[in-house]
C-alpha cells in the first residue's frame, strides 16, 4: 500500500498528466452533466439555463460575477447521501464547503446533521434552526468561549483534537453542569488525494492525535476518566477530493485496530465511528466520481469486515461530505471584459472576478472547466486561459481550456463546480466586492448570500 500522490491533490498538483489538454472537446457548445448542475442546459436559443431560468436573465438581474446555485440538485445529492447510507449512519455536512442559513434548512429538511468548525460557522447553523443536537463542532484550536458556546447550545458531539481540549472541553462542561458527547480525531496514518494514497506509521499534520506511539490510545484513557464526558467514537478524515476508497480501508482497519484495543483495555466498545469526508467531485470531464450509494456500501462493507474480524459490533457510522454535496451544484457567471491573443501560447481572457471569487486554482493548481453560456459558437476552439481582475499574475481561475475563438467581451462564461470552497473562501483582495450566490429552483432565482457593496467595506473600515 502506497505511494506518490496526483495531480488534482492540494499538495501535489504540480504534475500535471502528458498532454492533458491537448484536444478541444468534440463538441464546445456540450455541457457535460458530469460537471455541471443537474438542471442545466441550453434552451432553444443555445443560452444555458439552470431551474428553468436563463443566465443572461440570472445576469442582468443579479450582476456578475455571482454564483449561481442549482437548489433542486442540492437537495437531491442530500438526499442521494442520506438515503445511501440508511437509518444506521449519520450524514453531516461539512459546513466549510459552504454555509448560508438556506443551506442549513435544507440540510435540516432533508434529514442531514451538520460539521462545523468555527463560532462562526456555529452561530450560522443555530440561527437557521439547526437543532444543536445535530451539530458536530471540529477544529484544531477551538477557543475556550467557542467551546463554552457549543456546550452550553447542546451540540451533539465535539470533535477532540489534542490533550489539551480533552481537558479544556471537560472543564467547561463541569462548569456547565453538562456531560458532553465527544469523539476523538486521530491521525490514522493515511493520506489520501484522488487515485492514490500514502500510508505510513505518522502523518505530518496538524489535526487530530496520532494512533502512532498510543498516543490515541492514551487520549481515549484520558477522556473515559472524565466524568463530564462521554466518549461516543472515534473519528478519522484521511483527505480530500478522494476517489480511491482503498485509503479508507487502511484506515478503518487502523481505527478499528484502536477500538479493539480499547475494548481489552478497559472493556468498553465506543458506539460510534467517523470516516470523515473527502470525497471527490468531477472538475472536469476527466473525473469520475462515485455514487453516494457506492460509497456507503463500501464503507460500510470495509468497517463491518474489519470489526467482525476484531469481535465487535459493528459502531454506527458517520462520514462528513461537504464538496461531494454542494460542490457541483453551483457554477460561477462571469461577464468577459478583455480578450488578448499571445501567439503560439494560447488566448488570456479576463473575466470580472477572479481569485477572490475562487482562490483554488491559485492555491491548489485547481483545475476548472469552462463554458461559453451566453449563446452558443461554431466557430473554432481556441487555447485559453481564464483570469481575474485582481493584481497578480497568480490569478488564474482555469489554467487550460477550450473556447470558441470567437468569444468577445460581454459574453458571459461560467466555470461549473465552484459549489463547494469557492465562496466560502473567497475574500476582499484588491477591495474586489464578494459576489452574491443566487439560488434558483422552479424558474426562480433567489439570492441566498447578497452581493457585498462598498458599504459594507466601508463599514469594517471605522477610519
Ligand atoms: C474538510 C473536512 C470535511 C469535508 O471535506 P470534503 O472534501 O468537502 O468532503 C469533512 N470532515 C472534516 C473533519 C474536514 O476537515
Amino acid at each position: 500500500m502506497s505511494r506518490s500522490a496526483h495531480p488534482a491533490g492540494p499538495r501535489h498538483a504540480d504534475v500535471l498528466p502528458e498532454g492533458h489538454y491537448s484536444a478541444p472537446p468534440a463538441d464546445l457548445n456540450a455541457l457535460d452533466p458530469k460537471v455541471w448542475a443537474q438542471t442545466v442546459t441550453r434552451d432553444v436559443d443555445g443560452v444555458a439555463t439552470v431551474g428553468g431560468l436563463d443566465v443572461k436573465t440570472i445576469a442582468e438581474q443579479y450582476g456578475t460575477p455571482a454564483y449561481v446555485l442549482d437548489e433542486a440538485d442540492f437537495r437531491a445529492r442530500a438526499r442521494a447521501w442520506r438515503s445511501a447510507f440508511g437509518a444506521d449512519a449519520d450524514v453531516f455536512y461539512a459546513g466549510k464547503a459552504f454555509l448560508s442559513r438556506a443551506v442549513v434548512r435544507w440540510l435540516h429538511e432533508e434529514g442531514l446533521n451538520l460539521d462545523v468548525c468555527s463560532g462562526g460557522e456555529l452561530a450560522t447553523a443555530l440561527s437557521a434552526g439547526m437543532p444543536a443536537d445535530r451539530i458536530a463542532f471540529h477544529g484544531n484550536n477551538k477557543s475556550v468561549a467557542e467551546i463554552h458556546r457549543a456546550v452550553e447550545a447542546g451540540v451533539g458531539r465535539i470533535v477532540l483534537d489534542s490533550f489539551q481540549e480533552i481537558v479544556r472541553v471537560a472543564h467547561i462542561a463541569r462548569e456547565l453542569g453538562r456531560r458532553q458527547r465527544v469523539q476523538i480525531r486521530i491521525t490514522v496514518g493515511v493520506e489520501a488525494h484522488t487515485h492514490e494514497f500514502i500510508a505510513t506509521a505518522h502523518e505530518d499534520q496538524k489535526f487530530g492525535i496520532p494512533l502512532a506511539g498510543g498516543q490515541a490510545a492514551e487520549a481515549v484513557r484520558r477522556a473515559l476518566q472524565l466524568d463530564s464526558l462521554e466518549l461516543i467514537g472515534i473519528h478519522s478524515h484521511i483527505g480530500s477530493q478522494i476517489f480511491d476508497m482503498s485509503g479508507f480501508e487502511v484506515a478503518a482497519h487502523r481505527v478499528v485496530g484502536l477500538l479493539k484495543d480499547v475494548r481489552d483495555e478497559h472493556g468498553v466498545e465506543l458506539p460510534e465511528i467517523d470516516l470523515g469526508g473527502g470525497l471527490g467531485i468531477a472538475y472536469t470531464s476527466d473525473d469520475d466520481p462515485r455514487e453516494p450509494h457506492e460509497i456507503a456500501k463500501a464503507l460500510t462493507e470495509i468497517v463491518t469486515r474489519e470489526c467482525e474480524s476484531a469481535r465487535l459490533r459493528t459502531p454506527r457510522i458517520s462520514v462528513e461530505p461537504g464538496r461531494a454535496i454542494v460542490g457541483p451544484t453551483a457554477f460561477t457567471l462571469y461577464e468577459v471584459g478583455t480578450i488578448k491573443p499571445l501567439d503560439g501560447l494560447r488566448t488570456y481572457v479576463s473575466v470580472d472576478g477572479g481569485m477572490s471569487d475562487n482562490i483554488r486554482t491559485a492555491l491548489y493548481d485547481a483545475e476548472y472547466s469552462v463554458a461559453l453560456v451566453s449563446r452558443t459558437s461554431d466557430a473554432e476552439p481556441m487555447l485559453a486561459r481564464i483570469v481575474g481582475k485582481h493584481c497578480e499574475s497568480g490569478d488564474i481561475v482555469v489554467k487550460d481550456a477550450f473556447l470558441p475563438s470567437d468569444l468577445a467581451p460581454g459574453d458571459l462564461v461560467a466555470v461549473p463546480a465552484t459549489g463547494a470552497y469557492c465562496r466560502s473562501m473567497a475574500s476582499n483582495y484588491n477591495h474586489v466586492l464578494r459576489p452574491p450566490v443566487v439560488a434558483v429552483n422552479d424558474g426562480e432565482a433567489r439570492v441566498i448570500v447578497r452581493r457585498e457593496t462598498e458599504e459594507d467595506l466601508l463599514r469594517l473600515d471605522v477610519g
